[in-house]
């Protein structure tokens, strides 16, 4: 059984063992940074870069954006910041990349695969990226939102390092790259679980339709045992894998999330006291054992029930 309760948490992502959890903060903007760095951040987990750009009617130019991320990166001079490239489409559209009408945008070029017809805007942000870094002081590694394959993933990595940036990573969120986890892992240096978008694929859910919010449940036991088949591969590879989506804010699934394998969990700044307290008062033993008990579990209500044990 886990202890509960413990409110107080000092700001290093850790079991009560000792098993660290790095506890990161999902930001999109120079103001969610400063809230996560005094929530006590140990660094970005995911840094969405077109929430700088929602309203923008053209492509920045690269000094402009250089200038925009190193204002998110502030706060986080010598910690670690993972930035996304542009995940550009579906439910978050950009004038100056929007593709011709899709029939079903949220499958159609969204995310990298907007890079893959227009590799110039990757190359362009890549190269503000690496400038932003460096007036920052942040140790920044790039992700690529909207992967599918392990080609993809060798692909977007080789142009990170031509930019001079030496962490690059892909986010799983589509269950095919959930199950090639082992040889996307293989070409890249980290992976990162989006759990919005990996539920709202691996349900075929619509994840802005009240109606199936049901099936994007994070606690659904179908989408654990994806996120169990990506920790086990990356402890296999010895490479870390976190967590970005909303699963991650909940202090109970953190601890799941932790027992399956996952190494950071990043979130919004309202959620890092808790989950950093809430990973403080159980064992690596506790979270194993809650990871195990809701993978067996038939529905969502009865995995969060089997977790608390
Ligand atoms: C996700 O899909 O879980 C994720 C973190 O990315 P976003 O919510 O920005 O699509
Ligand atoms: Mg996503």
């Amino acid at each position: 059984a886990t202890r509960e309760g413990a409110s107080e948490w000092n700001g290093i992502g850790a079991t009560a063992d000792d098993h660290r959890v790095k506890v990161l903060g999902n930001v999109g903007s120079p103001a969610d940074a400063r809230a996560a760095a005094d929530a006590g951040a140990e660094g970005v987990g995911l840094f969405r870069t077109e929430f700088c750009y929602l309203d923008a009617p053209a492509e920045p130019p690269v000094g402009e954006q250089r200038a925009a991320y190193a204002a998110v990166l502030a706060p986080f001079a010598g910690k670690p910041v993972i930035v996304r490239t542009l995940d550009a489409g579906a439910d978050k559209p950009l004038a100056f990349l929007s593709p011709a009408a899709e029939p079903n945008p949220a499958l159609g070029v969204r995310g990298l695969r907007v890079a893959f017809d227009r590799p110039d805007v990757l190359d362009r942000q890549l190269e503000a990226i690496a400038g932003a870094a460096a007036d920052s002081g942040a140790e920044v590694s790039v992700m690529a939102p909207m992967v599918a394959t392990a080609e993809e993933a060798a692909w977007f990595a080789e142009r990170v390092r031509a930019a001079g940036i030496a962490r690059a990573g892909v986010m799983i969120e589509v269950p095919a790259a959930a199950l090639a986890a082992e040889e996307i892992l293989a070409a890249v240096d980290f992976v990162s679980v989006g759990t919005n978008d990996l539920a709202q694929y691996t349900f075929a859910a619509d994840r802005q339709l009240g109606a199936v919010a049901g099936l994007n449940d994070p606690w659904q036991p179908a989408l654990l045992r994806l996120i169990a088949m990506i920790g086990a591969a990356a402890k296999a590879s010895g490479k870390p894998a976190g967590v970005c989506g909303e699963a991650a804010a909940d202090p109970l699934l953190a601890r799941v999330l932790t027992g399956l394998g996952m190494t950071s969990l990043s979130m919004n700044a309202s959620a890092i006291r808790a989950v950093g307290a809430g990973l403080a008062t159980a064992t690596l033993a506790d979270c194993e054992a809650a990871a195990r008990a809701a993978l067996k579990a038939a529905t969502p209500a009865q995995a969060r029930a089997a977790a608390r044990g």
